[in-house]
């Protein structure tokens, strides 16, 4: 079968390698498609000696079951999950496969066959596209958690900060909720643009503006009410915590780093929100039917394995003229 193989400095390679073959409680799965996801930043380092297939937003139809499995079929369609917890763990038995001290990074998606066991398997509905359903697991259920983590009112004026596809998938959901000023930033001018399209009230390139300014004016002097934001920068940490109004929270997906010269009167609520639980994925796709939200608005590209180099540049180098990109096996 062919995989893409890390090989080097931006650069993937697809080889020829032998089909893996499930063991118990595992399926041989048949790979659709594979979505790159903002954290596949690997792609821009050496790669080392032996470096695994990575990919881990991808889709398919189980090609061969393991001993004792008894959740799918041969031609089941399938969205693949990318946690696989220890199983044992109070956080794995509570059903938070996140949180465990023991949890494994599952991969393996741009390839033509893969293995999972069937925990991490969750049905695909008939009536979504193979292109669609890669983004039922990470790219939605990443922002429709931070949405649980951190409820809006309606009434809240509301910051998504950097609008790469999650942040604009936030922006949607957000606005699906029914949240009445959502203001959108970004440094690229194109994706501002794109956010307007999807339903920013406002949107701020805080290159061009300063974004802390522009936020208090447009939320009556005091800032915003609450954050969600995409973007590990210190500077944008500080710009975030300084555009909200005391006693507003702010829910980060990307974790922080850097220095900060944060005050101790900036009394706010803090919340991390990290990738969503195989509970969620049915309310989310129930979130997404209700509301009619199109995914493929977020799409700009789909490439076949072979070029998934030339997709990996476009999605990582050239931000003004990329979104979500898949790849397809076929
Ligand atoms: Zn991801
Ligand atoms: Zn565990």
């Amino acid at each position: 079968m062919k995989a893409a193989y890390h090989s080097g400095k931006r650069e993937i390679i697809v080889k020829e390698v032998d089909k893996p073959s499930p063991g118990p409680g595992e399926y041989l799965v048949k790979i659709k498609t594979c979505s790159i996801c903002g954290s596949d930043t690997w792609w821009a380092n050496e790669a080392s000696a032996d470096e695994p297939v990575h990919g881990h937003e991808s889709t398919g139809i189980i090609e061969a079951c393991g001993d004792g499995t008894t959740k799918f079929k041969t031609g089941d369609r399938v969205v693949c999950y990318a946690i696989f917890g220890c199983g044992k763990c109070a956080y794995c038995k509570a059903g938070v496969p996140t949180n465990c001290q023991n949890k494994k990074f599952v991969e393996g998606g741009f390839q033509e066959y893969s293995v999972f066991n069937e925990n991490l398997l969750f049905s695909c509905p008939d009536d979504v596209d193979f292109i669609t359903a890669s983004l039922l697991s990470d790219a939605i259920g990443v922002p429709l958690r931070g949405l649980r983590r951190l409820r809006p009112e309606k009434d809240d004026k509301v910051c998504v900060w950097g609008l790469g596809p999650l942040g604009l998938l936030q922006l949607m959901f957000l606005k699906a909720h029914g949240v009445k000023t959502i203001i959108g930033l970004d440094t690229v001018d194109e994706r501002l643009q794109k956010a307007r399209e999807l339903g920013a009230d406002h949107t701020i390139n805080p290159l061009t503006q300063d974004p802390v300014a522009a936020i208090k004016e447009l939320c009556g002097g005091l800032g915003a009410d609450k954050a969600y934001t995409y973007v590990r920068h210190s500077k944008a940490t500080e710009n975030i915590f300084k555009s909200t109004r005391e006693g507003a929270s702010i829910c980060t997906f990307v974790g922080l780093d850097g220095h900060y010269e944060l005050q101790e009167w900036y009394e706010r609520t803090l919340v991390w929100s990290f990738y969503f639980t195989p509970d969620e994925y049915e309310e989310n796709l129930n979130f997404v039917k209700d509301n009619k939200i199109d995914l493929k608005k977020i799409v700009s590209d789909i490439f076949p394995l072979e070029r998934i180099n030339e997709a990996f540049m476009k999605r990582f180098e050239k931000p003004n003229e990329s979104l979500k990109i898949v790849i397809t096996m076929d």
